[in-house]
């Protein structure tokens, strides 16, 4: 059965007053893609983000518990980045050696135990106190927000620091990053709302930091009132940032559902149109980010006939809730497109330096992401 708004509350907060901001209709599981040969029709899912009018959490609304995909390795840019953010971290003196830690970590990857293990903290045992926690993209996807955020509270010692690093929702508004929203992911914390929620801990943010991974990420270290001084200059600075950008207005966020819409409607247009004049269009980039807009648009085998990707583990299976095959590169190039909608826009230099039989062919490609776009 589904939810209505009225039965929701907030899964920090517990408060019943939100408004649905962001709704993508229903979508499958976005990382599992079925063999081709399986006819689905695969299971689909309400897909909606909801944001609390009391503690300002934008939340996953529905829970329908779909499997998350663990990721095989690690995306190089996410393994430089906990380098980076160790490095400032201990710059910042909150690392001091012989400190126990305890992580939370992703079903996606992205450890730091190696990395703080070899500046002389030691890693604890099972579910053990520890001076310094490590959360990095974990409390994500947890369905109980206050309850995760009770859990890591509880385990921490006197003195300790929190360190949690999230995705901003102040980044995913303004770089209308709709496709963050997937099932599984249940918050997409401002550094406004996780403070709120810090608050009913008894804890305060004492830092944040600013990395650029997925377009903007923040570190942010907490700590219990009774251990925290004045509030720091770096957090201030990023709370005041949110408010100019509105981070608690739903408003604001419901421009991501006029983004999606708008770049649904432009992707169907194009592809309609270049069906109607007889060019072929085949797409490239089987990625989990693609599911949503293919699926938005209405679009199928007929107006895309094939997606090609570059990774072998993708052949011979098609996009999630679509009758869309996954093809290989060289296929790609074979079939001799007129154009290629290319749903990786930051792999446009590398595409066209790595395929170049497209544009020898007559062929060009067009950036997905861009169609619909002022
Ligand atoms: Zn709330």
């Amino acid at each position: 059965m589904r939810l209505t708004v009225n039965a929701y509350h907030c899964r920090a907060c517990r408060s019943e007053a939100g408004h649905v901001v962001l709704d993508l209709g229903d979508q499958p599981a976005c990382d599992y893609f079925p063999p081709y040969d399986n006819p689905g029709p695969d299971p689909v899912y309400p897909l909606q983000m909801w944001l609390c009018s009391h503690c300002g959490l934008a939340q996953l609304l529905d829970d329908p518990t779909v499997p998350e995909e663990p990721r095989g390795t690690e995306p190089a840019a996410l393994v430089a980045q906990a380098v980076d953010a160790v490095a400032r971290v201990a710059t910042a003196g909150l690392l001091p050696a012989g400190a126990r830690v305890a992580e939370y970590g992703s079903p996606h990857g992205g450890s730091w135990l190696q990395l703080l293990a070899s500046r002389g903290l030691k890693p604890v045992d099972g579910m053990a106190e520890a001076d310094v926690i490590v959360d990095c993209f974990g409390m994500m996807h947890a369905a109980d927000q206050s309850a995760a955020l009770a859990e890591r509270a509880a385990r921490l010692m006197p003195g300790g620091v929190l360190l949690v690093q999230y995705h901003s929702l102040e980044t995913i508004i303004r770089q209308g990053q709709w496709n963050a929203l997937r099932h599984g992911h249940y918050a997409y914390y401002s550094t406004t709302a996780l403070s709120a929620m810090l608050v009913n801990v008894g804890f305060s943010p004492c830092r944040a930091w600013h990395f650029d991974l997925y377009g903007g990420t923040v570190l942010l270290a907490a700590s219990r009132d009774i251990d925290s001084g004045a509030l720091d200059e770096t957090v201030r600075a990023v709370l005041a940032s949110e408010a100019r950008t509105g981070v608690r207005d739903p408003d604001v966020l419901r421009g991501l559902q006029q983004a999606v819409q708008a770049k649904a409607a432009a992707l169907n247009d194009w592809l309609f149109k270049s069906a109607a004049a007889g060019r072929t269009v085949l797409g490239y980039g089987a990625a989990s980010r693609a599911v949503a807009l293919l699926r938005k648009a209405g679009v199928d085998v007929d107006l895309l006939p094939a997606v090609a990707d570059a990774s072998p583990a993708k052949r011979g299976l098609r996009m999630p809730g679509t009758n869309i095959p996954v093809i290989s590169p060289s296929e790609l190039t074979a079939r001799r497109p007129d154009e290629v909608a290319l749903f990786v826009s930051d792999l446009m230099a590398e595409v066209r330096a790595s395929y170049p039989g497209i544009e020898a062919g007559g062929g060009r490609w067009v950036d997905a992401d861009a169609l619909g776009s002022a």
